[in-house]
C-alpha cells in the first residue's frame, strides 16, 4: 500500500504518468528551443543569429551537467555555467589554485580569444591574461580596435597547472566541457585560438601551431584563426609580425560579415 492510502499499482502507474507529462513537455521545450536559437553552437544556432535580450529573458533555466545541458545564450548562459562549475574539484588542480579563472569580456562578443591555462597571476586575481603575455594580448587586442571589455578571453583550463606546466590530458578533458559551454553561450563570430594548446583542444588537430596559424578553419561552424600563444610572442619577438597579419585577416574576415571594432586601426 503508497503511503497515501492507495494500491502501489495505483501509484506507479500515477508516476509513470507524470513521467510521461515531462518527457512531453521537455519535447515541447526542445522543439522551441531549437527553432528559435537557444540550443547552442554544436545544435545548429548559427553565429548569424544570435537571439535578442528578451528571447534571453524568457528562456528556461538550463539543466546543470558539465556537458550535455541545454545552453542558455550570452550572460544567462555563463552565469549558469559558472555556477555548474561552482567549487570545481574534479581534476588534481583543484588542490593547487588559489582563484578558479573562468573568462573575462562581453558575454556577447562577436570575437574570443581562447589561450592555454591561467598563470601565476591570472591565478592569484582570477582573471585570465593579465601577465606579462596578457598585457601583450590586451596590446594586440587594442590594434585589432577592440577594448578587453568588447570581446571575451578565456582558457581551456580554468585552474593553473603547476609552475605553468603543460595541460596534462585528463585536466583538459575535465575542463573542455567548459569551454565548450562557454563558447556556445557567448556564440561569437569568430574565434582566435592562442597556442598550440587552445588549437589541438578546439581542432582536434596536433600538427604544429607554425603550420597551422594564419589559416582559418571552423569550431562547431564558427571561423577560428589560430595564432602564436602571446606568451610565444614575448620569447621571439620575431613572430610578432606574422601575428599581426593572422589579426589583421580576422578583422578582414570580420568586416566581410558587417563586424568592425569601435576604433579601427588606420589600414
Ligand atoms: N597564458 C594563458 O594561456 N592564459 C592566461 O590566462 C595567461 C597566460
Amino acid at each position: 500500500m503508497a503511503a497515501d492510502g492507495r494500491g502501489q499499482g495505483e501509484a506507479q502507474e500515477d508516476d509513470r504518468e507524470a513521467l510521461r507529462a515531462l518527457v512531453g513537455q521537455l519535447k515541447t521545450n526542445l522543439a522551441t528551443r531549437g527553432r528559435s536559437g537557444l540550443l547552442g553552437v554544436g545544435l545548429g544556432a548559427g553565429p548569424a543569429s544570435k537571439p535578442r535580450a528578451a528571447e534571453t529573458v524568457a528562456a528556461a533555466p538550463a539543466e546543470t551537467d558539465a556537458g550535455t545541458s541545454l545552453q542558455l545564450p550570452g550572460a544567462a548562459g555563463l552565469k549558469v555555467l559558472r555556477d555548474d562549475i561552482g567549487d570545481c574539484q574534479r581534476c588534481k588542480l583543484a588542490g593547487g589554485r588559489t582563484n578558479l579563472v573562468f573568462g573575462v569580456g562581453n558575454p556577447n562578443a562577436d570575437l574570443v580569444f581562447v589561450g592555454e591555462a591561467p598563470g601565476a597571476d591570472e591565478d592569484a586575481r582570477g582573471e585570465p591574461f593579465v601577465g606579462k603575455a596578457g598585457q601583450l594580448l590586451t596590446k594586440m587586442i587594442e590594434a585589432m580596435g577592440y577594448r578587453r571589455e568588447d570581446v571575451y578571453i578565456c582558457n581551456v583550463l580554468k585552474c593553473r597547472p603547476p609552475g605553468n606546466r603543460n595541460p596534462e590530458p585528463d585536466e583538459v578533458q575535465s575542463c573542455e566541457p567548459f569551454l565548450k559551454r562557454q563558447l556556445a553561450a557567448i556564440r561569437p563570430r569568430m574565434i582566435v585560438a592562442l597556442g598550440k594548446f587552445a588549437v589541438q583542444c578546439l581542432l582536434r588537430d596536433d600538427a604544429p601551431i607554425s603550420r597551422l596559424r594564419g589559416n582559418f578553419r571552423s569550431y562547431e561552424g564558427i571561423p577560428l584563426m589560430p595564432t602564436f600563444h602571446p606568451a610565444y610572442l614575448l620569447r621571439d619577438p620575431s613572430k610578432k609580425k606574422p601575428a599581426w597579419e593572422d589579426l589583421k585577416s580576422v578583422n578582414a574576415a570580420l568586416a566581410r560579415v558587417g563586424v568592425t571594432p569601435p576604433n579601427p586601426p588606420a589600414t
